[in-house]
């Protein structure tokens, strides 16, 4: 059992990548994530290594600073778009930003 370091809600685009072992050599990724926006929501995104799979992020391995892709464009009241590269959240453009956002990262 592996142990994973817990989210902080109070932390706009907080991340930890987790994994379950589902079978010998078959291990599930998935990153659970507040979302950088400042709206307080937390998600979950399946990742996978490559080759990439169908609904599914591609994740570069990297668990200190991970990448991402391609871009996440969230189906929620704050419709944030962004991606993460090397452990920051980075904004694609046109995106609103919430007020209370603490981690803007790149304005693009
Ligand atoms: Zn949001």
């Amino acid at each position: 059992m592996d142990e994973f370091k817990q989210l902080d809600h109070s932390v706009p685009g907080d991340w930890v990548i987790r994994w379950v072992d589902v079978a010998p050599g078959d291990r599930i990724y998935g990153m659970d994530f507040i979302c950088p926006c400042g709206c307080g929501d937390k998600d979950y995104l399946p990742l996978t290594l490559a080759p990439k799979q169908e609904d599914h992020w591609l994740w570069d391995g990297n668990l200190e600073a991970p990448t991402i892709a391609p871009s996440l464009a969230r189906r929620t009241p704050c419709k944030w778009h962004g991606f993460l590269e090397q452990g920051r959240w980075n904004w694609c453009a046109g995106t609103p930003v919430a007020a209370n956002c603490l981690s803007p990262g790149k304005q693009r």
